[in-house]
This record gives structure tokens, C-alpha cells and sequence, in this order.
């Protein structure tokens, strides 16, 4: 494994510290390293790999489409395509979708979007976003402007402009940020990276209202908290509360590289023919492993599941926090949650992985659990077990 280590970081950009393990094979919800160490995998690639690895009739479906057809172009219709957003459309009450290839790229769509629509609406184009602190949403230049760690954005400059951040979870910050300029207000129902903080109902629902009044436009970004996730297709459809254009990626396409942005009709007609577009997104191929994934949703009742093995989840990560002081809190929703330590938990994660679990954090003090969301009681004890034995040791 050191050989191929020392080759990654002559050739690789060094933009991510990256665990000392190289990984081969994945089979249900384990990865194996090239050396056959086997780890339970609580991480899921950050959130994607709800199905497992090695799911048979989503592989199946993937080598059938690739025999047929990969790739063509957003200059023609495909068949893949037009399932795949009926069923996205279906399940986000969204009315048109369009197909990226990451989420960043989905914030992106989603930006221009809001854009587009304020210009139609105003016929000026100078309008503002409200985004949250703690959020993120991406690394391209938009994403990034929109994205609330000042220490991603600092290097960066100049960003896009137009961009104020409220407070998340607190109305009135946003309420004071509100003026005519004001196009859209981004925001994570579960915020992920910066450290799993659900919104509180009486704040989302009071976005949604303060919205409504001023004309302006609600981005949810589900791409991490959506597909499942929580217990829900969306985490927003706990909340009751629709979003005018939602965003999603990671768990939409299980692995393969696909996102997207959906709209109401209202919002999404503000585009025209050459506002937007992309060469990959929403090809065939991609756009297959969606259709595939909304099915396997549905068949393999994976909500249900979710909803089924949360409490146990959640159970057994209070019963850390009862027994160590230096846990401060659970925070989350289905499997999506964290835990808060009262210092970093840098040196956690090489420890647990050593004894074959796979964590990752959010933040510096927060350990993150988003499993594949085909876990089973027995897992959980798995890796409470080997979690539990390390936190003894500190
Ligand atoms: C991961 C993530 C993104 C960015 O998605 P990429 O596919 O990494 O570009 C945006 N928003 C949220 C909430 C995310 O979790």
C-alpha cells in the first residue's frame, strides 16, 4: 500500500489529507483494502452510496446501458433521461429537472436560475442571494460564493457578487438581510459539512413564509441531506415546506457521478433555449443509474428502512454520550447524524480505521454517521463496538 501512497502524492493534487489506506472492493455495506483488510463502512463515500456496494440488479442495470448506449448529447432526447426525471419529479413534488454531473454544479444550475428569474421578473440583473453561515455548497466559483466558511472562499477572490449570510436557525438574521435586490435564500434542511445541524421547523417554515411575502425565491440544497437520508425522499418533506428550485447529487446517482437542480414550473420557464447547458449531464448512462436508483428505492422499501433502524442508531449513540463526558451532543435526522466532541476528532478516525470502521468527521470536533442506509442492527453494534473500545483509550 506505501508504494502505491508515495506514487498517489507525486501525482496527485494535494488538496485533500487523505487517510493511509487504499481501497479496493466494496460488498454490501464493507470495503476492502487492496490488501484485504476488511472495514465497516459508516461513511458511504460522504453520503452516497445509500444501495450498498455490489448491488446486483443496479450493477446489471449499469452494464446494460453501457452496452447500449453511454453517452450522446443534450441536443437530443434519450430514453433514460426522461425516466429518470419523471420519477425525480415525482418524488421532489418538483415540476422540470435538469441533469449535472456533481452537485456543485447542481448549486450552480440553481444560482443562475434565480438569476435568470429575478432578470425576468425585474428586467435588471443586479439581485442579491441569502445564504447561511456553516453551509456548504460546492467548490466551483459560484458554489464557493454561496458556501458559508469564510475559510474555503478566502484564497478565492473575487468571488461572485451579491452573496450576504444569515445566521442558520435565526429568522430575524434573515429577515434583516431581506430587501428588493433579494433574489433567493440558499440553505441545507440538515446542514452537513458544517457540522449536521437540522433547521428547526419554525425556521425553515418561516423562510418558506418570509419568502412567499417578499417574492423571493426558496434553494434548498438536498444533496447531502436528500435521498432517504433523514427518513424521508427529502429532508424538507418533514417540514412540510417545498422548495422553489431543490438541488440534489451524491445518493441520486449511488457512485455514478450525477446531480441535478429541479424547479417549479414557474421558476424553471424563466430559462430559455441557451441559458444553461452541459455536455455530460444527463447522458444515458448517468441518467440510468438514476431511474435505477428511484426503483431499488422503492422496492427494497428503503425509507422504511431508514425510519426502521434510526432509533436504534440514535440509541446507541446517546448511550456514547452517557458515557463519556468529552461527547457533548447528538445532532441529526434518519442516518444522517453527529456527534459534537469537546475537542478534535482529527485522531479519532485513524484509530477507529486501524480496527477496520470506517468515520469521517464534519467539522473539526463533530464525528459524522452516514452510513449506506442498508445497515442492520448488526452493524450498528459493530461499529459502536469498535467506536466504544477506542473513545475507552482516551
Ligand atoms: C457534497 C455537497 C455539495 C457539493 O457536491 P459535489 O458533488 O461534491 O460537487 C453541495 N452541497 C451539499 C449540501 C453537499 O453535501
Amino acid at each position: 500500500m506505501h508504494l502505491y501512497i508515495e506514487e498517489a502524492e507525486k501525482v496527485l493534487m494535494h488538496t485533500y489529507n487523505r487517510y493511509q489506506i487504499v481501497l479496493g472492493r466494496g460488498e454490501g455495506v464493507y470495503l476492502y483494502d487492496i490488501n484485504n483488510k476488511k472495514y465497516l463502512d459508516f461513511a458511504a463515500g460522504i453520503a452516497v452510496f445509500a444501495l450498498g456496494y455490489g448491488n446486483q440488479e443496479f450493477n446489471n442495470a449499469l452494464k446494460a446501458q453501457i452496452d447500449q448506449l453511454l453517452h450522446t448529447s443534450n441536443l437530443y432526447y434519450n430514453v433514460p433521461a426522461i425516466e429518470a426525471a419523471q420519477k425525480l419529479t415525482k418524488a421532489s413534488g418538483m415540476d422540470r429537472v435538469f441533469f449535472t454531473s456533481s452537485g456543485t454544479e447542481a448549486i450552480e444550475g440553481a444560482v443562475k436560475l434565480a438569476r435568470k428569474y429575478y432578470y425576468k421578473k425585474h428586467g435588471v440583473a443586479d439581485s442579491q442571494i441569502i445564504s447561511m453561515d456553516h453551509s456548504f455548497h460546492g467548490r466551483s466559483m459560484g458554489a464557493l460564493s454561496v458556501t458559508g466558511n469564510s475559510k474555503y472562499r478566502e484564497a478565492f477572490g473575487p468571488l461572485i457578487g451579491g452573496v450576504v449570510f444569515a445566521t442558520f436557525n435565526n429568522l430575524d438574521s434573515v429577515k434583516e438581510l431581506v430587501n428588493e435586490k433579494t433574489s433567493a435564500i440558499i440553505l441545507e434542511p440538515v446542514q452537513g459539512e458544517g457540522g449536521l445541524y437540522p433547521a428547526d421547523p419554525e425556521f425553515l417554515q418561516g423562510v418558506r413564509k418570509l419568502c412567499d411575502e417578499h417574492g423571493i425565491l426558496l434553494i434548498l440544497d438536498e444533496i447531502q441531506c436528500g435521498m432517504g437520508r433523514t427518513g424521508a425522499m427529502f429532508a424538507s418533506q418533514h417540514y412540510n415546506v417545498k422548495a422553489d428550485i431543490l438541488t440534489t447529487a451524491k445518493a441520486l446517482g449511488c457512485g455514478v457521478p450525477v446531480g441535478a437542480f429541479a424547479a417549479t414550473e414557474e421558476v424553471a420557464t424563466a430559462f430559455e433555449p441557451g441559458d444553461h447547458g452541459t455536455t455530460y449531464g444527463g447522458n444515458p448512462f448517468v441518467t440510468a443509474a438514476v431511474s435505477k436508483v428511484f426503483d431499488l428505492f422503492e422496492s427494497e422499501k428503503l425509507i422504511d428502512h431508514v425510519n426502521e433502524i434510526t432509533p436504534y442508531l440514535t440509541r446507541k449513540l446517546d448511550e456514547l454520550i452517557a458515557k463519556y463526558s468529552f461527547i457533548k451532543e447528538r445532532r441529526g435526522m434518519g442516518l444522517m447524524q453527529g456527534l459534537e466532541f469537546s475537542m478534535p476528532v482529527k485522531d479519532v478516525i485513524p484509530k477507529v480505521m486501524e480496527s477496520g470502521l470506517i468515520l469521517i468527521s464534519a467539522g473539526a470536533n463533530v464525528i459524522r454517521f452516514v452510513p449506506p442506509l442498508i445497515i442492520e442492527k448488526q452493524h450498528i453494534d459493530e461499529m459502536i463496538q469498535i467506536l466504544d473500545e477506542v473513545l475507552s483509550k482516551i
